[in-house]
């Protein structure tokens, strides 16, 4: 059992690592029921076991308050730990499919198998349920692994490899900590399934190396969530849901709603009750709230910093030595405001009033596909215009973010928000490869597909095609 720190590139050693892995996995070990619920059995136990260093890492790089941990980190895996255990041998069972005629007498099933060698790349925002999640997927579908946190959330980085070394052997599971130079060198390796988790354009990178040994990946990418507040609401839960959803972790989650789009008529009432939930989350002063988490690094913190301007109704404090800026809403946002340029992924929220919901529609078409669209409205033609007219990873009324949380619905984006999900049966699913079996009889072998073919073959596939083989 080890994890590997490493400073410098080392080619030779991730190789070693892999094959070692393979190896392993060839050996069948990873495959039945019994291993795959032992594995998650254990790795629930170590989240217990190593909690306290799990809750004091995601403090000290993300200043993540105890209930956001528990919440949106550590319950939220050993629930869905809980929930596949119970279902696996379920989802393991081979699914028989109806076999026509013209294959009788015989069988047909599907039964999922592992794809091998999984490799798991890991962001810095939800550092644990971002990398545990992908991996009980791997484990769950029998799979090793080689998972590879994110080194810009280091305290975090070195609790999940110091986790993962106390639990499992390394040629079935493995942490390796490292930055872009480490990272580039893995991905030189042949892996037989990839998930990444990241912005968009290092997955492009992560995707042309995947592309090199054809490894087939899943990408859970961002981008600019929008979310659209209607008239006809409940204003008070309305409000407070998007003020939690905007900003918990500081803004620094992917399906954050983005930007809001507010409807004229209930736009200066709704922004009061927006303002009356910040003040009431996080007190004042707000830098002193315990509540509140603090961007991840000095770079983040610049960029984020320049998209405090405009008319800015309730925050815009920035502080760089403490890397904090306050939950900031503003107003009167055009498709010019520095915030309309790229995923904030931190505590701005802008605000874009509408009349037509047509134009909102529009300017959502218009953009790259996002992975969550969020609406708060009654109005269920209005919430099918949404699902009819727009494309998105995920749909959320009247909340946000929890969609997430639900156990049996995926979680993934489309074009540029990311290929594929999981969460669940569908992170069975991702890291499954489902193999079509076909069992015939030695009866009814069919002489008319055999050369030497003549006129009446033909007719006799035409007919059987048309006949047996639906
Ligand atoms: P990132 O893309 O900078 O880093 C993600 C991982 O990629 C890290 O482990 C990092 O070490 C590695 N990496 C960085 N540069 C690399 C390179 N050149 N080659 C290979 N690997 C490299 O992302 P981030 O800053 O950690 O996270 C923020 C982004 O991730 C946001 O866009 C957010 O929306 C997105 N995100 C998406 C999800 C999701 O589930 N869809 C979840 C969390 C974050």
């Amino acid at each position: 059992m080890e994890t590997e720190t490493l400073e410098k590139p080392a080619v030779a050693k991730f190789a070693s690592i892999v094959r070692a892995q393979r190896d392993y996995f060839n050996t069948g070990a990873t495959k039945p029921l019994a291993f795959r619920k032992e594995q998650l059995k254990k790795l629930k136990n170590a989240i217990r076991k190593h909690e306290p260093a799990l809750l004091a890492a995601l403090k000290a790089d993300l200043n993540k308050p105890e209930l956001e941990a528990y919440a949106t980190e550590i319950e939220v895996t050993v629930a869905e730990i809980d929930h596949i255990i119970r279902n696996l041998s379920d989802w393991m069972d081979p699914e028989r499919v109806s076999t026509p005629l013209f294959f009788q007498p015989g069988k047909a099933y599907i039964t999922p198998e592992p794809y091998g060698v999984a490799l798991i790349i890991a962001p810095w925002n939800y550092p644990v349920k971002n990398l545990f999640g992908p991996l009980l997927g791997a484990i769950c579908a029998g799979n090793t692994s080689i998972v590879k946190p994110s080194e810009i959330s280091p305290t975090c980085s070195k609790a999940i490899t110091d986790l993962i070394r106390d639990t499992y052997e390394s040629r079935y599971i493995i942490g390796i900590e490292g930055g872009v130079a480490d990272t580039t060198e893995l991905l030189k390796e042949r892996f037989d399934y990839l998930l990444f988790t990241g912005g968009t354009e290092i997955g492009r990178i992560v995707y042309q190396a995947a592309a090199k040994h054809l490894t087939p990946v899943t990408l859970e990418l961002g981008g600019k969530s929008p979310c659209i507040v209607d008239e006809d609401i409940n204003m008070d839960v309305a409000a407070k849901r998007l003020v939690w959803g905007k900003f918990v972790n500081a803004g620094q989650t992917c399906i954050a709603p983005d930007y809001v789009y507010v409807n004229r008529k209930i736009k200066e009432k709704f922004l009061g009750r927006v303002k009356h939930y910040i003040h009431e989350f996080f007190g004042e002063p707000q830098k002193q709230s315990q509540d509140f988490g603090r961007i991840i690094s000095d770079r983040h913190f610049q960029r984020i910093s320049k998209m405090v301007t405009g008319d800015v109704i309730a925050g815009g404090i920035t502080d760089a030595t403490t890397r904090y800026i306050s939950p900031t809403v503003i107003d009167n946002v055009t498709l010019d405001h520095p915030a309309m340029q790229e995923e904030i992924f931190g505590p701005i929220m802008p605000v874009l009033t509408y009349d037509n919901v047509d134009e909102v529609i529009a300017h959502i078409n218009r953009g790259e596909r996002p992975l969550a669209l969020y609406l708060f409205s009654n109005n269920s033609s209005l919430r099918r215009r949404f699902e009819n007219e727009t494309s998105s990873g995920a749909i959320c009324v009247n909340e946000c973010m929890v969609h997430a949380g639900h156990p049996n619905l995926p979680f993934g984006g489309i074009g540029n928000s990311g290929i594929g999900g999981y969460n669940g049966k569908f992170g069975f699913d991702t890291f499954s490869h489902k193999k079509p079996v076909l069992v015939r009889s030695y009866f009814g072998d069919v002489k008319q597909k055999y050369p030497p073919y003549d006129k009446s073959k033909v007719n006799f596939i035409k007919f059987a095609a048309k006949w047996f083989l639906r």
